[in-house]
């Protein structure tokens, strides 16, 4: 694969913004784009020159590998303002690492350093309008992948497209979550694409969410799919227990996602001197710890919402509540982390990038 040694982008302007009709306070999240894209296209064993134009639709031809196979991967990151109208991003150098070992379990060619972050620098300088000031506002970047090599056989595509939109969004509450605790479907299997932000695993946990949801659940925390007796994942989110004063939440595998939200937490909740342990824990051991009080607090963990607390888990049909706490953990990592990402905090780990 060749890399540019020097990064070169094309730059097409759109003649005239839409951010004027954009409604910044009753944003429906992921629905509304900004100006500009960018696209970089890999034929014939090379990427091309990035480009960044107007957003708009594009053709592409039904026999693309994307649409029959599924050869998709995608990135979830978000942009913030700071006070003195500066732009910042979250540990992009993680986004970029996760997105090429994606890329290589699904058979994708990994995307050269400078197209992604340069290409994402780029495009972020040119929409900074739409990144807004204030605690809660964000610009949510959505790189991603797929095939656009012509032809149903099944074998990986030849020719790629990758992408970058942006779209604003503001913090979403999600209000209080019920969570069912999976025992028939997985999300996830060892020797699988678990670990990699591949678009089927989206699709495949549609159906069992909207199973949930019909009982009246809003998501569902993942087993492994082995024996169905170990806490996973929450929904799309990684997943954090509290019991008593102790913090858990499982190690990465093949099953479960490296979040990057999860592992900003685990290093926060270390220099608040908060304990936390990384290892599995048991559907029995939460059962038993909802049945004796010592039950704090569960929490999924991940860009979209940053911190999402979950009141009430559902397993064999029993429901469990969870206590409604003064000083829980989720609230104060939540708030540390965000004041970082804001610039509000001191940024000790730095993993702040500038645009
Ligand atoms: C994206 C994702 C996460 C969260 O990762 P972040 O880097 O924190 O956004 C967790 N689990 C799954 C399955 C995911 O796809």
């Amino acid at each position: 694969m060749s890399i540019p040694n020097t990064f070169e982008i094309d730059i097409v302007k759109a003649n005239s913004s839409h951010i004027d009709v954009v409604d910044f306070d009753n944003l429906t999240f992921g629905t509304v784009f900004t100006d500009h894209m960018l696209i970089c296209d890999f034929k014939d064993g090379a990427w091309e020159k990035p480009i960044i134009k107007p957003y708009e639709p594009f053709l592409i031809d039904p026999s693309s590998k994307v649409f029959h196979y599924g050869q998709a991967i995608f990135e979830g990151m978000k942009a913030y303002k700071d006070e003195h109208d500066d732009v910042w991003m979250f540990r992009p150098d993680e986004n970029l690492k996760r997105f090429n070992k994606s890329a290589t379990r699904m058979a994708m060619p990994e995307v050269p350093e400078p197209i992604f972050i340069e290409g994402l620098k780029t495009l972020l300088d040119i929409e900074r309008n739409w990144v807004k000031k204030g605690l809660g506002n964000t610009l949510y970047i959505r790189p991603f992948m797929i095939a656009t090599g012509h032809g149903v056989i099944a074998q990986p595509s030849t020719e790629y497209r990758f992408m970058i939109i942006l779209s604003p969004a503001k913090s979403y509450y999600s209000g209080d979550v019920k969570v069912i605790i999976a025992e028939h479907y997985s999300r996830a299997a060892n020797g699988g694409i678990g670990a990699a932000k591949a678009a089927g695993n989206y699709s495949a946990q549609f159906y069992p969410t909207k199973l949930a949801n019909e009982k009246g659940f809003q998501q569902i925390i993942w087993t492994d799919d082995a024996t169905h007796t170990k806490l996973e994942e929450a929904g799309t989110m990684n997943v954090f227990f509290r019991i008593n004063d102790t913090l858990f939440t499982a190690p990465t595998s093949e099953r479960i996602l490296d979040g990057i939200t999860r592992k900003s937490i685990i290093d926060l909740a270390k220099r608040e001197n908060i304990n936390i342990e990384v290892r599995s824990v048991l559907v029995q051991e939460l059962v038993d710890a909802a049945n004796n009080g010592t039950l704090k607090e569960i929490f999924g963990a991940g860009t979209a919402a940053v911190i999402s607390p979950i009141s009430c888990f559902s397993y064999q049909n029993n429901e469990y509540q969870l206590p409604k706490l003064e000083d829980s953990f989720a609230r104060q990592l939540k708030e540390k982390l965000t004041q970082i990402q804001y610039k509000l905090a001191e940024d000790t780990f730095g993993w702040t990038v500038k645009v």
